[in-house]
């Protein structure tokens, strides 16, 4: 934990004090690392369903939350949950040039992750391309699309909107490898994005030939979804509520079957001017169906190309088990295999997918597993263990000042306080440098 690292202490609710008071085994310490909602669901869960048990959060930030305040799209406030350390790259040459950005970069930038303050994409072409058909796509062309006075109203960062006010993005491309029945995204998700207003859809009616049969028997989500695209490429201009949509100064379009190829550089080689994409056919069926080259390509040009395939987890520490080919701690309902005692929870435990709930869920299971465990008497709680107590001394003996929950309920009132002169529900302090200063640190 660096300097601006934070700890957060739970006690034990009344409930189940009682039994734990009865027995004799010291009460046990949980330390939780990460303060996103897979951490604080865990713990939320333990210290419900375990009167005894004493939590201490971790968190290498000085500002807790995790996805919820660096991931959620600054318009999404009712979900406010995301997170892994890195994104899949896309191996394809080009993909360093300026004016690539992965999805995680674009989204910390937006949402005020410190490390990605300083991003500054150039928005000043008028398409952008962004690839993958996944809800965090979706999330990103809503926020380059978006009329200002609504981002205005969300915790956006100050910086990004200046930089959005100064787009000049008209056009917003999804590039999917596969087809419309492969699509990622969610219905809520793409309902909004057909909603938004000021931009209008444009989708090709021939991408969605004999699909509509192809549905019949699909489960219920897939199906709906893939009307809605239906009925959103039928839909002609001029037909309500599609009317105001028709003069609309922005669009944004859903291309399938395209798998990146190469990011085309300008003349002098240093920026992105467009993509190369392989056309692609379908081998199999339904959600296992491969994309396959066919040979052809297609050259789209844009400005900006966002890649956003998905997070990638990346290993945490030598003493814990990683499996690389999946991405995730090897586990069994949280329990990490071949370390007792330790035990994982949300996208390291079952891979960058899914929404917060079921995060929720799935926290909520590896919890479980450790109250089994205390109760089974799998974990050595025969000697009592300090907790944070014992980090704290060591921090100090290395002149490390954690943050404190107090401090951030200090930082939190200044964001909000910064915020409410600007008509938002906050402005994010992006620089942990100021945020030491203000909690006097
Ligand atoms: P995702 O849902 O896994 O979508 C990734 C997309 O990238 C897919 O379309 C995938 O296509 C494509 N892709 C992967 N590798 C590729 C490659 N090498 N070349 C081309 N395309 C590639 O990931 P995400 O959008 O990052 O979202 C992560 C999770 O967060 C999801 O569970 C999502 O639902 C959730 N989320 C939820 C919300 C919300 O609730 N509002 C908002 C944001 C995110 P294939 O299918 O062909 O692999």
């Amino acid at each position: 934990m660096g300097p601006g690292g934070a700890c957060w202490r739970g006690g034990g609710v009344p409930r189940g004090l009682k039994r734990w008071l009865s027995s004799s085994a010291p009460a046990p310490r949980v330390c939780v690392v990460g303060s996103g909602p897979a951490g604080f669901y865990t713990a939320q869960h333990i210290l419900k369903h375990h009167g005894g048990a004493r939590v201490d959060i971790f968190e290498k930030l000085p500002v807790p939350f995790g996805l919820v305040r660096f991931g959620v799209a600054p318009d999404h406030p009712e979900v406010k949950s995301y997170g892994a350390e890195d994104n899949r790259v896309l191996g394809i040459p080009g993909e360093n040039l300026s004016g690539v950005y992965s999805a995680r970069a674009f989204v910390g930038w937006y949402n005020g992750l410190p490390e990605n303050r300083d991003l500054k994409p150039d928005l000043s072409c008028e398409t952008a391309l962004i690839l993958g058909h996944g809800n965090v796509a979706l999330d990103i062309a809503r926020i380059l699309l978006s009329p200002l006075h609504l981002l205005r109203k969300t915790d956006i960062t100050d910086g990004s909107l200046a930089a959005l006010a100064c787009s000049k993005v008209k056009r917003v491309w999804l590039v999917g490898r596969r087809g419309p029945l492969q699509v990622a995204f969610t219905i809520k998700e793409l309902r909004e994005m057909i909603n938004l207003p000021g931009a209008r859809p444009v989708l090709n009616p021939a991408d969605f030939t004999g699909l509509e049969n192809a549905i019949k028997d699909a489960p219920r989500p897939r199906k709906r979804l893939t009307e809605l695209m239906i009925k959103t490429a039928l839909e002609k201009p001029g037909v309500k509520p599609m009317e105001a949509q028709a003069a609309a100064p922005r669009e944004w379009g859903l291309k399938f079957q395209r798998s990146p190829q190469e990011v085309l550089p300008t003349a002098d080689g240093r920026r992105a001017r467009g993509i190369r994409l392989a056309l692609t056919r379908l081998e199999g069926w339904g959600d296992s169906a491969k994309a396959i080259p066919t040979g052809d390509v297609e050259e789209v040009e844009c400005g900006l190309v966002l890649s956003s395939i998905g997070y990638r987890i990346l290993p945490l520490d030598p003493a814990v088990p990683f499996d690389t080919q999946r991405g995730v701690i090897p586990n069994s309902s949280g329990r990490v295999e071949g370390v007792p005692g330790l035990y994982c929870s949300g996208w390291v435990k079952r891979g960058p997918t899914g929404v917060i709930i079921t995060t929720m869920n799935d926290s909520f299971d590896t919890a479980h597993s450790v109250l089994e465990d205390l109760q089974g008497g799998v974990l050595d709680m025969s000697t009592s263990r300090e907790g944070f107590g014992a980090v704290e001394s060591i921090l100090r003996s290395r002149g490390v000042r954690p943050v404190s929950f107090s401090d951030w309920e200090k930082i939190d009132a200044a964001e909000v306080a910064r915020g409410k002169a600007a008509g938002k529900p906050r402005e994010k302090i992006v620089d942990p440098q100021e945020m030491l200063q203000l909690i006097g640190h």
